[in-house]
């Protein structure tokens, strides 16, 4: 494929995601990791880098980012090495971050997703362990600045991708999919409003077939909305200046929602400038072969695994097996109606209504799938009285709205009440289709002169006749052998 251009430039983007993970403590220290305590609270002796304290390795945070590095078919090193991130800022009591540098505990693997219906993939280069830092906290009611260190310490796993993102769409999409698969595999609570999933997105612009060209970074891009929007002004905002002839400073920036424009902090740090060296306070973190044995043992099915036996087991295409799979609450409410049928519905119809009608009225009102009015068992009722002949599919969006607004939660009673059952008595129908051929006779001369519009403009008169009753398939069946007579 070739890559989509703006004003004759390549898009080059790669992501750095901050996932917090969910364990119950810090990563070095015993204190609690809830969100939202009151200041300072939940930050021990080791948080505050108090002297003669030290770092201890939390296991939950290492086996959350054994079983990211097995839901993205990575490396998982067996020896990896904390090291520390020297830099001054008053939310880092210790004057450094630990984190990993030289060898990291996740290494290589990939995210793939669709985007519309193309199929992409974006390589990791590495997934590394660190510590949060706390947070400033400006201007409070006396006008002063003060520091929260309840969230120092906190573990948080950063996924660094190659640079193989190509427009602000393609970043959405992974920043998605990515978000998808740590929830579903439950190593992070998925909150991005509280900061549990944070991504910088690095971006540069090219002509083609030229070296990449300088980023920049824009931080902390929390809405898959912002994200976007500051991805799109930045490209644009990198072109003019190339095109005025600026040349662009690597920077890092931040998104201002209110401007909608991205604005620098500060001119990029090198990794140089961090003094980074292996933290002596904590060991190599050993993982063994055993450890990842029990982690992909006790882990939850991923999302392409139950794709994949969609496309095998019901004949679905990748692009709804993905579809169905965009989140667990999606995967169960497909499987509630598939396999929650007396009689077998179809997985392809099944499918077809939860990606189309469902999926549509829960992005008009907003609402979870989990919370969505019209339950599996009801679905199963509305696509079993399709299948039996006794609604059109037409009928079926009728019934389907009745149950939606609450008019109704009994699919029959609505069939019954609204008058939606097909006419399946061909002597009445027969009858209808006589009266239109008979009452259009310009159509039925352009049919037979060849023109298949025609034979649509009667179906379109026939079914309008019927009131929408008519089985569509039957109608056209029937006109066809009339009109040949
Ligand atoms: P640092 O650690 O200094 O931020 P890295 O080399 O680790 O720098 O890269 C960080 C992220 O920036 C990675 O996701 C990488 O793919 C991406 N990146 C590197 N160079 C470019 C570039 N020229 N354009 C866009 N993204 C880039
Ligand atoms: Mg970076």
């Amino acid at each position: 494929m070739t890559a989509k251009l703006i004003h004759g430039y390549e898009v080059v983007i790669g992501f750095e995601t901050h996932t917090q993970l969910a364990t119950k403590s810090k990563i070095f220290s015993r204190a609690p990791t809830a969100f939202g305590a009151e200041p300072n609270t939940q930050a021990c002796a080791v948080d505050l880098a108090l002297p003669g304290t030290l770092p201890v390795m939390n296991r939950e945070a290492v086996a959350c980012a054994i079983k990211l590095g097995l839901a993205l078919g990575s490396h998982i090193a067996p020896v990896s090495i904390f090291a520390r991130k020297n830099y001054f800022y008053p939310d880092l009591p210790k004057g450094y971050q630990i984190s990993q540098f030289e060898i990291p505990v996740v290494q290589g693997g990939e995210v793939s997703f669709f985007l519309g219906d193309e199929k992409k993939t974006v390589r990791l280069v590495r997934a590394h362990l660190e510590e949060d830092a706390g947070k400033s906290l400006h201007e409070d009611f006396i006008g002063q600045s003060g520091i929260d260190l309840n969230r120092a310490g906190t573990p948080l796993l950063e996924i660094v991708t190659e640079p193989d993102i190509r427009s602000s769409e393609e970043a959405v999409a992974y920043a998605k999919e990515l978000h998808k698969i740590v929830t579903w595999i439950g190593i992070c609570d998925g909150n991005m409003q509280e900061g549990s999933f944070r991504c910088d997105a690095n971006v540069s612009v090219r002509k083609p077939g030229q070296p990449l060209g300088t980023r920049r970074e824009i931080k902390n891009l929390n809405s898959f909305k912002f994200m976007q929007q500051a991805i799109d002004y930045e490209i644009r905002w990198q072109i003019e200046q190339i095109e005025d002839g600026h040349a662009i400073q690597q920077a890092t920036v931040l998104f201002d929602p209110d401007t909608g424009e991205t604005r620098a902090m500060r001119t990029k740090e090198d990794a140089a400038d961090y003094r980074y060296f292996p933290d002596p306070d904590l060991p190599p973190l050993h993982i063994s072969e055993q450890w990842v044995q029990e982690e992909r043992a006790q882990m939850a099915e991923l999302p392409r695994v139950v794709a994949a036996r969609y496309v095998r087991d019901y004949g679905l295409s990748e692009y709804d097996a993905s579809a169905l799979t965009q989140s667990k609450a999606t995967m169960i409410y497909f499987q509630q109606v598939v396999l929650g049928a007396s009689t077998p519905v179809s997985p392809k119809i099944a499918c077809n209504w939860i990606m189309g009608e469902l999926s549509r009225r829960l992005n008009l009102d907003e609402i979870a799938i989990e919370d969505a009015p019209v339950k599996p068992e009801q679905m199963v009722a509305l696509l079993t009285r399709i299948s039996d002949g006794t609604i059109s599919n037409n009928a079926a969006k009728q019934v389907f709205d009745a149950l939606w607004t609450g008019e109704s939660n009994d699919v029959d009673a609505v069939i019954e009440s609204k008058g939606l059952k097909q006419m399946n008595d061909s002597g009445a129908l027969e009858k209808i289709i006589d009266e239109v051929i008979a009452a259009n006779p310009d159509n039925v001369a352009q049919f037979r002169a060849g023109k298949d519009k025609a034979f649509n403009a009667l179906v379109g008169q026939i079914m309008k006749a019927s009131k929408g009753k008519a089985n569509p398939t039957q109608v056209n069946e029937l006109l066809r052998a009339k009109l040949a007579g």
